[in-house]
C-alpha cells in the first residue's frame, strides 16, 4: 500500500524526515509528500502565505534535496509532490509553476471560496441559508473547473464541505453528478482521503453518496491519509486498507507515476 498525501514541515506538517520514517514503519511501499502551495498573486493570499509560512513555491528545491537524501536512507518510494490551492483565476500561474517545478505529481485542492477557508465553521455560521447555498454552488463550480483544467493528477478531499457543519449536507445530486461527469472525462482522479476518518466526525472523503456516483461513472480513485503528524500515519493507513477492502475499491497510482 502507498499513501499519496502527507504533509511535512515544508508546509503545516511535522519534520519531513519524521514523516518518512513513520511511513516506512507503517509498512508503506511508498509515500507522497504533498505540501501546501499557493501561487495566487492577490493580496489576501500573499498575506496568508506570510502569516502561515506555506512557501513551497520558494522551497521546493531544498525539499527535493532532502527527499533525495531520504531516498538513500529509507526503504520505500518517496514521491516529491504538491497540494496546490486551486482557483480558476490562478490557472495560468499554476500551470507555469507546475511546469517549472516538475513534481512527481500534483494534487489540486479547493480550500477557499470568496477568500474564506471552507473548513472553518465560523466563516459561515452567520450566513443566511441562501448565502450558504451560494458558497456550496461556488465550491462545486471551482471543483469542476479544477477537474476540467487537467492541471492535476489528483483532486483532494472532493467533498471537503462535509467537514464543516454550516455547509454540510447542502450538496445536491446535481452538484455530485457534475463532479462525477467531469472526473469521467479527465485524467484527474479523486482520492479517498482519511484526514478526518478517525476524528469524532468520522468523515471519509468522498462520502457514500458521492462515492457511489463516482463508481457509477467508472472513475478510478487513489488514496491519501492527509497526515500532518507521524503518529497519524499508521492508524490512517490501516483504516484505508480496511476501507478499500470492504468497499472493493482498487486504488490506482497518479497518472504517469512510475512505481
Ligand atoms: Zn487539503
Ligand atoms: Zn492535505
Amino acid at each position: 500500500m502507498r499513501d499519496f498525501h502527507v504533509h511535512s514541515n515544508y508546509s503545516d506538517g511535522e519534520f519531513l524526515r519524521s514523516m518518512v520514517r513513520a511511513a516506512e514503519s507503517a509498512g508503506l511501499e511508498g509515500v507522497g509528500v504533498a505540501d501546501h502551495c499557493n501561487v495566487a498573486t492577490r493580496e489576501h493570499h500573499a498575506s496568508m502565505r506570510s502569516v502561515y509560512g506555506f512557501n513551497l513555491d520558494l522551497t521546493y528545491e531544498r525539499r527535493r534535496r532532502g527527499i533525495d537524501r531520504l531516498r538513500e536512507e529509507f526503504d520505500l518510494a518517496i514521491y516529491d509532490a504538491v497540494e496546490m490551492d486551486y482557483d480558476l483565476r490562478d490557472e495560468a500561474a499554476i500551470e507555469t509553476f507546475l511546469a517549472e517545478a516538475g513534481f512527481d505529481y500534483a494534487i489540486g485542492s479547493v480550500h477557499d471560496i470568496g477568500g474564506r477557508n471552507v473548513q472553518v465553521s465560523s466563516n459561515f455560521s452567520a450566513m443566511s441559508e441562501a448565502e450558504r447555498d451560494a458558497v456550496v454552488d461556488d465550491y462545486f463550480d471551482q471543483l469542476v473547473a479544477l477537474v476540467e483544467s487537467e492541471l492535476f493528477e489528483i483532486a483532494a478531499h472532493v467533498d471537503l464541505l462535509e467537514r464543516t457543519p454550516p455547509l454540510r449536507g447542502r450538496a445536491t445530486d446535481d452538484h455530485y453528478r457534475r463532479v462525477a461527469q467531469a472526473f469521467a472525462e479527465s485524467r484527474t482522479i479523486p482520492e479517498i482521503n482519511a484526514g478526518r476518518a478517525l476524528s469524532d466526525a468520522g468523515i471519509v472523503h468522498p462520502s457514500d453518496r458521492l462515492l457511489s456516483l463516482l463508481r457509477e461513472y467508472d472513475v478510478a480513485v487513489t488514496v491519501g491519509t492527509d497526515s500532518h503528524q507521524p503518529t497519524e500515519i499508521p492508524n490512517r493507513v490501516d483504516f484505508l486498507a480496511e476501507f478499500v477492502a470492504e468497499t472493493g475499491l482498487e486504488p490506482v497510482s497518479p497518472d504517469g507515476l512510475e512505481r
